[in-house]
């Protein structure tokens, strides 16, 4: 692998439903949603419950009918997801409270779906990313009335001037930083616990280009100084992480000066590692780095060579 080529293999960007948005105004395509034959995840508040006897791992599903017995004409509770392969539907149902489903359910969150099936983690993704946003949106930004739930739940409507809000996606880089050494810079946040590191990472601000953002955070969080030019940075790929409506941008980027000044506020600490401390501390567990579902370990791992042992979870 060199480090010219695009992550091809990260979590929520394999083998994705086709999002066939033409059908998302597709008045008799949108009825025909209500049969047998649609598959349907829940989602409620960034989780949906695990199919308890799929040996697969799967999501808990529902098919169009029992969804339509589910929201009772209530519409506004369905999202269409897109097609699988097949040419099946998924739907999202978009539940008030957990306890509309009968009996004990597992839950699962974004940082436990590397178990789930390809296509259950792309409807889930996708599934958490809508409800996330219309849960944050249930009036105009600009008047203030409630909004309408149109277009097979990918628009929020006010009647009020005729204006629809789409669902956001926030932009923000992640950055493995290495130094002329070929050592990387982790961070720990400020809330985090001693030995838990990672990447740095932040939201690109209005007006600014993601490679700025890479040199600003940067320099801002742990005060070392990537370089000017665009060919100190390598754009790496990008992972939806809708928690609650991120879209990490993945670099790769040299360093010009190393020394390290953290801000403290964000950063509590932040230090290079060669490749032999790195392996050493996980080893010895005395560093814990973010779990494999993460863009942040597959940057950390690709400068590495190889997997390394242990994770944190939250
Ligand atoms: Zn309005």
């Amino acid at each position: 692998m060199t480090n010219t080529l695009l992550f091809d293999d990260l979590l929520f960007t394999r083998a994705g439903l086709d999002r066939a948005a033409h059908l998302r105004t597709d008045e008799a395509f949108l009825a025909s949603l209500l049969t047998a034959n649609t598959c349907g995840v829940w989602v409620h508040r960034g989780e949906s419950p695990l199919d308890v006897d799929s040996n697969d791992g799967e999501l808990l599903v529902t098919d169009g009918q029992k969804a339509a017995a589910f929201i009772a004409g209530d519409f506004s509770r369905l999202s269409f997801l897109g097609l699988d392969p097949d040419g099946t539907p998924f739907i999202a149902v978009h539940l008030k409270d957990r306890e509309e489903l009968d009996g004990e359910q597992i839950w699962v969150g974004l940082r436990d779906a590397r178990k789930l099936p390809d296509l259950h983690a792309s409807a889930f993704v996708t599934a958490v990313g809508l409800d996330n946003w219309r849960n944050k949106h249930k009036r105009c930004t600009v008047c203030g009335e409630e909004l309408v739930v149109t277009q097979a739940g990918w628009t929020l409507h006010c009647a009020a001037h005729e204006m629809d809000h789409f669902p956001r996606t926030d932009p923000a880089i992640i950055v493995l930083v290495r130094d002329r050494d070929d050592r990387a810079l982790l961070g720990r946040q400020a809330s985090w616990p001693e030995g838990q590191m990672s990447t740095i990472a932040g939201f690109v601000e209005p007006g600014e280009s993601a490679e700025d953002a890479v040199r600003r955070e940067v320099f801002e969080e742990t005060g070392v100084v990537i370089g000017k030019s665009n060919s100190a940075l390598t754009y790496c790929g990008s992972q939806p992480w809708p928690f609650p409506a991120s879209l990490m941008l993945g670099y790769q980027a040299l360093a010009e000066h190393n020394a390290i000044n953290v801000d403290q506020h964000e950063i509590a600490e932040a230090r290079w590692f060669t490749r032999e401390e790195m392996r050493s501390a996980c080893e010895q567990g005395e560093l814990k780095l973010p779990p494999s579902t993460s863009i942040s370990r597959q940057l950390i791992e690709r400068w590495f060579g190889e997997p390394l042992p242990g994770h944190w979870s939250r």
